[in-house]
C-alpha cells in the first residue's frame, strides 16, 4: 500500500503546514469546484490545501498553529481531528 495514495488523511500536524500557493490551485482540492469571484479560496490550516468555502466550513484545534484557538480546516481534516479527539 502506498501511503500517499487513497485520500488526504493527515494527522493534526505539530508544525504549520506548507500552504499551497493560491495560484497553484484553480480548483478546490476537495470537491473540484472551479474558483471564481463567487467561489473563493480558503486554506486549510492543517494540511495547507486550497479549498472552497463549503469544503472548509469547519474549525478545529491544530496544535502546530494554535493550541487554544480553533482555526479553519478542510472538512477532511476536521473529520480526522474529531475522530482522534473522540478517542482520547
Ligand atoms: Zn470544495
Ligand atoms: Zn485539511
Amino acid at each position: 500500500m502506498n501511503p500517499l495514495k487513497g485520500g488526504h488523511k493527515k494527522l493534526p500536524s505539530e508544525t504549520a503546514p506548507v500552504w499551497i500557493p493560491d495560484e497553484a490551485a484553480s480548483r478546490c482540492m476537495r470537491c473540484d469546484a472551479e474558483f471564481s469571484l463567487l467561489v473563493r479560496k480558503h486554506h486549510c490550516r492543517n494540511c495547507g490545501a486550497v479549498v472552497c468555502k463549503s469544503c472548509s466550513g469547519g474549525t478545529a484545534i491544530v496544535p502546530g498553529v494554535d493550541k487554544q484557538k480553533e482555526v479553519r480546516v478542510c472538512n477532511v481534516c476536521k473529520k480526522i481531528i474529531q475522530q482522534i479527539r473522540n478517542k482520547n
